[in-house]
C-alpha cells in the first residue's frame, strides 16, 4: 500500500456530474450519440475533476463516478444478461403489483426517473466495470487513486427479479455466485494494476437492520429480502467476504450509509452501527467507510481492527462545515481509533443520481476544502 499521510482526505461517492456529461448520458442512453463522443466529454470531466482534487490537496483521488448514471445502474452498459428498466417498467413485471406500488408511493422520486441493472439473461462481462477508469485516471495523476464498486449483496439484491431473472437463476443465491464471480475478478484486475484503495458500497445493509419488513429507503433494494434481517446480513456478509477473500494487499473498504437520494433527513434512515457491529466485525475488510456527520448515525462504535473512514461532512446540506468543528469531531473520533486509522471524508457523494445531484459542485469543493484544513491542522498538532 502507498504510503499516506496522517488523517488522509479523500471522497466517498460520486461528484456532482457537470451538466454537459448529464447532456451527453442522456443523448448516448438514447442512441443519439456514439460511445466516443460519451467518452470524449467524460475523459475531460474526469480530468478537470482530478486537477480540482490536486488544487484542493486530497491524499486519495476519484473519478468522482462521472461516468456513471449512479454509482450502482452502469454495470447494465458493462454486463450482458442485465438490462437497465426504470421502477415503472418494472411495475409491468412484478407479480405482487398491489405491493410495489405501495413502494413506490414511500420513494420522493417519481418511478420513471430511477432506473435499475435487473438481470434477464446470464451474467456474462462485455468489459471491466471500472478497471478501464482507473488506467485513464492512472495517466492523469500520480496520487494514490480510489475505484468504488457496487458490492455483491446490493447487485444481487437490486438485479434478481423473479419474473425475469428465473430462466437463468433459480433464486438469488444462484445469481450471487455469478456476481461473486464477476467481482473477483474485476479486484483481480484491479490490483494487478496497482490499485490503491478499493471502496466496495453496500449502503442497504442499515435498511436490513434498522426496517426489516418495513420501509424501503433504497430504490437499489426494491425487492423482497428475507424476512429475518439476521439471516440476510449474514448472506451479505458471505458475499462481501467471497469477494474480498485473498486480497490482503490493497486497501479495502466497505462503505454503508442510511440513504443519499434526498435533501429530507427525515426520510433517510436513523440508527447507530451497533446495529451492524455483528456483521462488520465478521467483514474480512481493512477499512469501514461511514456517516458521523449526521446525527441520524449515532455514536461512533470501534472496531478495533479496522481503518475508519470517518464522515465529517454531511453531503447533504448547504452550510459549509467549519475546520474547527471538523477537527473536533476527529478529536472526538481518537477516542474509539489511533490516529494511523483514521481516514476523512465526506458522509457519501455529493451527486448521487446524475440528474437529481445532493449539492452543488461550489458548495462541495469548499466542503472538501474545510477537511483538507482541518488534517493539516490535526497533523501539525
Ligand atoms: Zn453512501
Amino acid at each position: 500500500m502507498t504510503a499516506l499521510p496522517l488523517f488522509p482526505v479523500t471522497t466517498v461517492g460520486s461528484w456532482p456530474r457537470p451538466p454537459q456529461v448529464e447532456e451527453a448520458q442522456r443523448a448516448y442512453r438514447r442512441q443519439r450519440i456514439a460511445r466516443k463522443d460519451f467518452d470524449r466529454v467524460a475523459d475531460e470531466a474526469v480530468v478537470a475533476f482530478l486537477r480540482l482534487q490536486h488544487e484542493l490537496g486530497l491524499d486519495i483521488v476519484t473519478d468522482g463516478e462521472l461516468r456513471r448514471d449512479n454509482f450502482y445502474s452502469f454495470v447494465a452498459q458493462k454486463l450482458d444478461g442485465v438490462r437497465l428498466m426504470t421502477l415503472a417498467e418494472m411495475l409491468d413485471v412484478v407479480e405482487d403489483k398491489a405491493g410495489f406500488e405501495r413502494l413506490l408511493q414511500t420513494l420522493d422520486v417519481p418511478a420513471y426517473s430511477i432506473s435499475s441493472p435487473i438481470c434477464t439473461g446470464a451474467l456474462a462481462r462485455r468489459e471491466p466495470l471500472t478497471v478501464d477508469d482507473l488506467r485513464f485516471a492512472r495517466r492523469h495523476t500520480d496520487r494514490p487513486i480510489k475505484i468504488t464498486l457496487p458490492g455483491p449483496y446490493l447487485l444481487t439484491r437490486a438485479m434478481f427479479v423473479p419474473e425475469l431473472s428465473r430462466p437463468v437463476y433459480q433464486d438469488k443465491e444462484a445469481l450471487a455466485e455469478d456476481v461473486v464471480a464477476l467481482l473477483r475478478r474485476e479486484l483481480e484486475e484491479l490490483t494487478s494494476e496497482g490499485v490503491d484503495f478499493v471502496q466496495i458500497d453496500e449502503p442497504v445493509l442499515t435498511e436490513v437492520a434498522f426496517a426489516p419488513g418495513r420501509t424501503r429507503t433504497f430504490m437499489c433494494a426494491a425487492l423482497a429480502a428475507r424476512s429475518d434481517p439476521a439471516e440476510e446480513l449474514a448472506f451479505a456478509v458471505s458475499l462481501i467476504n467471497r469477494v474480498v477473500a485473498g486480497f490482503t494487499g490493497t486497501r479495502i473498504g466497505l462503505h454503508v450509509c442510511r440513504g443519499n437520494w434526498s435533501r429530507d433527513e427525515t426520510t433517510l434512515l436513523h440508527g447507530g452501527y451497533q446495529a451492524l457491529k455483528g456483521c462488520f466485525d465478521r467483514l474480512a475488510v481493512t477499512q469501514l467507510v461511514l456517516e458521523y456527520a449526521t446525527d441520524r448515525a449515532g455514536d461512533i462504535v470501534a472496531f478495533p481492527d479496522k481503518e475508519l473512514g470517518l464522515g465529517v461532512v454531511n453531503p447533504r446540506t448547504d452550510t459549509v462545515e467549519s475546520a474547527e468543528s471538523i477537527r473536533s469531531a476527529v478529536e472526538y473520533a481518537l477516542c474509539f481509533y489511533p490516529a494511523s486509522r483514521l481516514f476523512l471524508n465526506p458522509d457519501c457523494g455529493f451527486g448521487t443520481f446524475s440528474n437529481r445531484p445532493m449539492n452543488s459542485e461550489a458548495v462541495a469543493a469548499a466542503k472538501v476544502a474545510r477537511i483538507v484544513e482541518a488534517a493539516r491542522d490535526l497533523r501539525a498538532g
